[in-house]
């Protein structure tokens, strides 16, 4: 890996952040009269922790890293524009993903200024580290990888993506917004080992908690530092703050959504493989499945019709005539399955 300090922006190594006043007095005082706040307490008349220090602590437990290798974020879309943000210079430096791929990446690139370069995966949606290095040249400074990935369902080869962390010098991102539902581990164990990998993981899918907006970075202390200094001082609001708290006391409750989940996955690949308009159902560790049909605007069409939402991936490059199905309630799987039945 490079030197950080090759790969961050000039602007944003030179910056001094913004210093609030809970940055400033940390700890337990008589009277607060520092911040501008209503004294009058509501509950909400305080200002909150800028670094989530409470939740920070629990969570760095459950995946055994340190708190300070964790940036909360609004959703994992904070983490993924502040990654744009401290290492990409606009109109000059450039970023390679996967394709397909969960779209954010290439939005935040554009919105950016920074070039999206994209590699292809292969028809089985598998991933050729090769073709992705070979895309890299002096101004990459950040690789964008999706595992499982998002729309095909797939993990990436733990093989291929090694290949990658050796061969590039610049800062690879993994994506694991799906690794609740996989029986692959995390890539968070390899922290130490490549300094350079950004791990995303989120509370929107397995922990049930999408309308709270809370996403969660993992690197090294050194870049949990740059993405602190320009993200918003107090991105995380109590009521998310004490919400996660509270779900991180009982994760029974997440690990018995996912075997729901999961079980019902294997009971709708099983039914899916039985009706004749579905040509081909892709592996997946997600909680959605990629299913080829014999016509995807027709059958998106049909469903909608009939109240049920799937999502159509139709013009997605290697997704032509698919349909992304996210596993639902044996309930909301019944009555796809039943549409579907109806259909063919
Ligand atoms: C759903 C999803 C996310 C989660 O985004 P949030 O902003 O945390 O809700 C992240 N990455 C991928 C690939 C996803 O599919």
């Amino acid at each position: 890996m490079k030197q950080l300090k090759e790969l961050v922006r000039e602007n944003i190594w030179n910056l001094k952040p913004y210093s609030c006043a809970r940055d400033e007095f940390k700890g337990e005082a008589k009277a607060y009269l520092d911040a501008n706040e209503n004294p009058f307490n509501t509950l909400y008349n305080r200002y909150p922790d800028p670094l989530q220090w409470a939740v920070k602590e629990k969570i760095a437990e459950l995946k055994y890293v340190k708190p300070s290798q964790i940036m909360l974020g609004v959703g994992s879309d904070e983490p993924i524009d502040l990654i744009f943000r401290v290492f990409c210079e606009p109109k000059q430096d450039n970023v390679v993903a996967i394709n397909p791929t969960y779209g954010m990446y290439g939005v935040c690139a554009d919105i950016n200024n920074v070039e999206y370069r994209q590699v292809n995966l292969e028809e089985d949606f598998s991933l050729d580290a090769d073709k992705v290095l070979k895309s890299v040249d002096v101004n990459t400074k950040v690789i964008f990888l999706c595992s499982p990935n998002n729309p095909t369902g797939n993990l990436l080869s733990e093989a291929q993506i090694e290949k990658i962390l050796k061969g590039f010098d610049g800062i690879v991102v993994i994506d694991e917004a799906y690794i609740d539902f996989s029986d692959k581990p995390s890539w968070l164990t390899k922290l130490k080992k490549y300094p350079q990998l950004v791990i995303l993981q989120t509370f929107s899918k397995a922990w049930g908690l999408a309308a709270a907006r809370c996403g969660m970075a993992f690197a090294s202390e050194e870049i949990i530092s740059f993405f602190n200094k320009v993200k918003y001082p107090y991105n995380i609001n109590i009521l998310t703050q004490k919400l996660i708290l509270e779900k991180l006391e009982n994760i029974d409750i997440k690990e018995n959504w996912v075997k729901e989940i999961l079980s019902q996955r294997t009971l709708m690949i099983e039914e899916l493989k039985q009706l004749s308009i579905v040509k081909h159902i892709y592996p997946t560790d997600a909680n959605f499945v990629l299913v080829k049909v014999d016509d995807a605007n027709l059958r998106y069409k049909q469903l909608v019709d009939n109240g049920i939402i799937v999502r159509n991936r139709n013009s997605v490059t290697l997704c032509e005539n698919c349909l992304r199905i996210t596993i639902g309630t044996a309930q909301d799987n019944k009555e796809l399955l039943k549409a579907l039945t109806s259909l063919a």
